[in-house]
């Protein structure tokens, strides 16, 4: 089968008249610029093939460049000496601004990263407005403490007084991915300016418009010069630079385990503050009292949504055994059900994935699972005029060393596995090095509750699955992170705490 595209142009004014301007720049200290050795790599649709655009490949020469501003902008009058309430209102433009312009860049997404509108336009899009409102109202909220001391050794007469203050960590690199582009830069950056801190903003190479376009509407929103640059680019070049400089104070990054290893290397020469959100293989416990009704649709979901590619992403199921034949017969039906296409094209629930690089890597893990023994019971194959597309695949007879089983594919493909009494549920749902969300299935409390509190992940869901919120914390436990984003705690990671202890 190949896939008809059809669709593939943008309706939105705003959408065309952003990729007509072909060569997208750098923005640096509040101007555009081309890159310091003029270099340009291109962008491309990975559903039609069609080039999108230029972006400028930022070099270490252009990092430096954002670094300073971004240091001169954290003391500026124009920064630091905003009201914190006038700070708030600047976030909650922003947000405006976004939804206002939500539906030309829930359509510069699909054509740069290949989801669907629908996933764009009612989903991430909005969602990132939401960072942006959630953390505005913290700007008026970020308080110290005073604090009785019980120090007894100050002057004859004299008294303690102890107070703390909250302060901005300083320069923030933030480092995104490419399967939720616009969503993932505003997670880095509501809380960053919330805090009054600055920013170097590095998205992924093969997704940087939407980067762009929102930082064209901070721009319009009155963001002021320098507290947050565009650096676009390559991981190597740009990310690498950025993650040893040593004016940086913390680097925010989402990306894979691979990654952020070398970033905690690179960190260490000063010590930078690291949030790491990274990998994940995101186990789904189906009980045998589960409600079916919630769970096959919600398994589907939590696969196959953005055709795999998300780091909650539940992509090993183990079902009870008495269920375990229907959950692979409904799964692999809701999997077939899905209509592949261009993400514009409004019938369309799963685009192509981000390119065909990582399409053959979803390929390399079926052709190596089923060569081992793991068996097909839906899709499996690669598909499009480009071999971009993945059929959403459910697989079974998966053993637990099996690199199908072990590492994150990124792709729309799931392992179901029956197990026979909780414990061993447990016992599989914990194999993992990762440990970055996960759901359970039951309609008994008790039985939801004692999973939730048993499976090693900093998510559980109950009945859903890949439900987020910005007010809900989220993060990974043991190779699936450092530290979480949103929520109060989001708002810690941008945050120094400064003792002030006086004689008076
Ligand atoms: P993914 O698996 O989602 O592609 P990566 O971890 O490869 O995730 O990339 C996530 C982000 O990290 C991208 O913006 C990428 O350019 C950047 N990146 C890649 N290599 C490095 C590096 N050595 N140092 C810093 N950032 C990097």
């Amino acid at each position: 089968m190949t896939i008809a595209i059809t669709n593939s142009e943008p309706r939105t004014e705003g959408a065309r008249t952003f990729l007509a301007r072909r060569k997208k720049q750098l923005f640096i200290d509040g101007t555009w610029r081309d890159a310091s050795d003029g270099d340009f790599f291109e962008t491309f649709d990975p559903a039609s093939g069609k080039l999108l655009a230029e972006l400028a490949g930022g070099t270490a020469t252009d990092v430096d460049a954002a670094v300073a501003s971004a240091r001169s902008a954290l003391g500026s009058h124009e920064w630091k000496g905003l009201t914190p309430s006038a700070r708030g209102k600047l976030l909650w433009k922003i947000a405006e601004l976004i939804d206002a312009h939500v539906e030309e860049l829930a359509e510069l997404e699909t054509l740069d990263q290949g989801k669907s509108y629908k996933t764009g336009r009612f989903g991430e899009i909005p969602a990132s407005a939401e960072q942006f409102r959630y953390y505005a109202g913290f700007c008026t909220k970020i308080l110290g403490t005073t604090i009785p001391t019980s120090i007894a050794y100050q002057p004859e007469g004299k008294q303690i007084f102890a107070y703390t203050t909250r302060e901005p960590i300083g320069v923030v690199a933030a480092i995104t991915p490419w399967n939720s582009p616009m969503l993932m830069a505003a997670m880095k950056l509501a809380p960053a300016l919330a805090a009054g801190c600055t920013v170097v903003l590095k998205p992924a190479e093969e997704t940087s418009l939407t980067a762009i376009r929102l930082v064209e509407l901070m721009i319009e929103a009155g963001l002021p010069k320098g507290v947050v640059n565009l650096v676009t680019g390559f991981g190597e070049t740009v990310g690498a630079a950025l993650t040893a400089h040593p004016d940086v104070d913390k680097v925010a990054f989402t990306g894979s385990t691979e990654v952020g290893k070398l970033i905690v290397r690179a960190a260490q020469g000063n010590l930078k503050k690291l949030t790491l959100e990274l990998g994940g293989k995101s186990p789904a416990i189906v009980m045998p009292d589960a409600d079916m009704a919630l769970a096959i649709p919600g398994i589907a979901r939590g696969i196959f949504s953005n055709s795999g590619q998300v780091c909650v992403a539940g992509s090993r199921v183990y079902a009870h055994r008495t269920v375990f034949e229907e959950v692979v017969e409904k799964v692999s039906k809701a999997a077939s059900a899905l209509k592949l296409g261009h993400g514009l094209d409004e019938s369309t629930d799963l685009g192509p994935l981000v390119n065909r690089k990582q399409s053959d890597r979803v390929a390399s893990f079926i052709a190596e699972g089923t060569a081992d023994g793991a068996h097909i019971a839906a899709g499996g194959r690669q598909d499009g005029e480009f071999g971009t597309f993945f059929e959403p695949t459910v697989v079974t007879s998966v053993r637990p060393d099996m690199r199908l089983m072990r590492e994150e594919i990124f792709g729309p493909v799931v392992a179901v596995t029956p197990f026979d009494d909780v414990e061993e549920a447990i016992t599989y749902a914990n194999d993992s090095p990762y440990g970055l969300a996960g759901s359970v299935w039951t309609q008994d409390l008790s039985s939801a509750h004692r999973l939730a509190a048993s499976v090693r992940a900093g998510t559980i869901w109950i009945n859903c699955h890949s439900y987020f919120s910005p007010e809900l914390p989220k993060g990974g436990h043991r190779q699936s992170g450092w530290g979480y984003e949103n929520g109060a705690q989001g708002l810690e990671n941008y945050l120094e705490t400064k003792t002030v202890c006086a004689v008076i």
